[in-house]
């Protein structure tokens, strides 16, 4: 439990970071701040602050364009992150990859565990690490629980395309990226993925790159 003079500087950071309107700055790869983890969320930044700032996360993944985005990624140690999926894919692509719509979410303090021992391994790509993507085998259904932005209480099944978003974003708030567990022998430029790698599933990538899927 911080004081609230400990407390103090990451709510002055954010306010210093909204005082420019429009999309904020997301950080590349390489930024320790993607690396340190964070803070749980316990009113550091105050009900108005933090409306603001879980606005500006949201302008910031619209403008990516991006379908999730965590705290950590604009440069703020905080355990929240927003996710939204209007999942505007092929009818195959959506079924393989189970890539139904995700309505405009905020995790705050979001942790998972898995449901079941079934893996998924699709190419994923991160708003942090620009122009890469790589395939990632996730847990195919989670558990989350933790809050939302008005201190609710979430516990919630996520499968298919959204659990894969809810884990992303999580190991975000760990100090995670998503090439912690990729198969990195998957790795695809934007420019390769465009040419080689559209398919539904990784399939042919696998078999064509050399990686073994789950
Ligand atoms: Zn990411």
């Amino acid at each position: 439990m911080a004081s609230p003079s400990d407390r103090a500087p990451l709510a002055e950071r954010v306010e210093q970071l909204l005082a420019v309107d429009g999309p904020l700055t997301i950080v590349a790869a390489g930024d320790p701040v993607l690396r340190r983890g964070t803070e749980p969320y316990d009113g550091q930044l105050g009900p108005e602050l933090l409306a603001r700032f879980i606005e500006a996360l949201r302008v910031t993944m619209h403008a990516a364009p991006g379908v999730g985005l965590a705290a950590p990624q604009v440069g703020v140690p905080l355990r929240i992150a927003v996710i939204e999926d209007p999942a505007p894919v092929p009818e195959e692509v959506a079924v393989a990859r189970g890539r139904v719509p995700q309505p405009f979410r905020v995790l705050v303090n979001p942790a998972y565990e898995p449901v079941g021992t079934t893996r998924a391994a699709f190419f994923e790509g991160c708003l942090s690490v620009p122009g890469w993507q790589a395939v990632v085998a996730r847990h195919a259904e989670v558990r989350l629980r933790g809050q939302d932005e008005h201190g609710g209480a979430v516990d919630e099944l996520f499968t298919g395309w959204p659990a894969r978003i809810v884990q992303h974003e999580t190991d975000h708030l760990d100090g995670m990226l998503y090439l912690d567990r990729a198969e990195l022998r998957s790795l695809s430029s934007t420019e390769e993925m465009a040419r080689r790698w559209t398919e539904p599933t990784p399939k042919a990538a696998a078999e064509e790159l050399g990686f073994e899927l789950p």
